[in-house]
């Protein structure tokens, strides 16, 4: 479904990605993991076309996406929740879920709509409130809401679990699995490497903007390497 080939990004003199390749097959959840800086967000914002590659490939579909616009390559059925949440205060959480739903018509979106209700309640009972007010874990919730709206067919999700209590990380990392059971490929950018291998069919592991290791979800979880640098041992 996606394929990154030899993929290059430099920010000016600093080359934050090195020459990677990995692919997303449909219906998985694919899950980059390394330590802070090691490039996962550049790689995110590439695919989505927020940040130009320097060199190489992105094939979604196998029609090539590199030079598109960002708002193209949402329309072709890829959606990114990012870093942080980013949700918007001062506008309601139904505001902000129809924010991702600028490519629905009316019936669409009302669909879309029922559908992230139903799979956030809480979004539903605070559907009028500022999104300002809600805790981080809703945060995450609204953000993700928020992408699924435009009916992803691959949804990008850049560290969720950033900063939230640990009820809250168990329950973001279930709804993933339900999203994919759902028909959503996932592709799954995490400090956190421990959850995000234990829902993840495979992984990769980054470092230093370059891929050192990659493997099934559970035989990086198992691997001594990871479990020294990542897993506390
Ligand atoms: P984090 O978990 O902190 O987001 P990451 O693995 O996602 O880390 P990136 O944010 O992609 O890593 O950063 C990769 C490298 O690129 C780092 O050395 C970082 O300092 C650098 N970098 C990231 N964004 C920029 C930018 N806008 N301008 C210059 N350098 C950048």
């Amino acid at each position: 479904m996606l394929e990154v080939e030899n993929l290059s990004v430099r920010y000016g003199m600093i080359q934050a990605v090195h020459d990677i390749s990995f692919q997303v097959n449909q219906g998985e959840i694919v899950t980059l993991v390394g330590a802070n800086g090691a490039g996962k967000t550049t790689i995110l914002r590439t695919i989505s076309g927020l940040v130009r590659a320097y060199s190489g490939h992105i094939f979604f579909e196998q029609q090539e996406i590199n030079k598109k616009a960002p708002q193209k390559i949402v329309a072709k059925g890829l959606s990114q929740v990012p870093e942080g949440r980013h949700v918007f205060h001062g506008l309601t959480v139904f505001e902000n879920l129809e924010m991702g739903a600028f490519l629905q018509k009316g019936k669409q979106q009302k669909e879309a709509l029922d559908q992230v209700f139903s799979k956030f309640p809480v979004l539903k009972e605070r559907r009028n409130q500022d999104a300002a007010t809600l805790s981080g874990g809703e945060q995450q919730m609204l953000a993700m809401g928020r992408a699924l709206m435009s009916k992803p067919k691959l949804l990008l999700l850049d560290e969720p679990s950033m900063g939230l209590a640990p009820i809250f990380i168990k329950e973001i990392f279930s709804t993933i699995e339900e999203i994919k059971k759902q028909g959503t490929t996932v592709l799954l950018i995490e400090q956190n490497a421990q959850m995000a291998l234990s829902i993840a069919d495979r992984g990769y592991v980054l470092e230093s903007g370059k891929i050192v290791l990659q493997g099934t979800g559970k035989e990086l979880a198992d691997s001594d390497e990871v479990k020294k640098a990542y897993l506390g041992g």
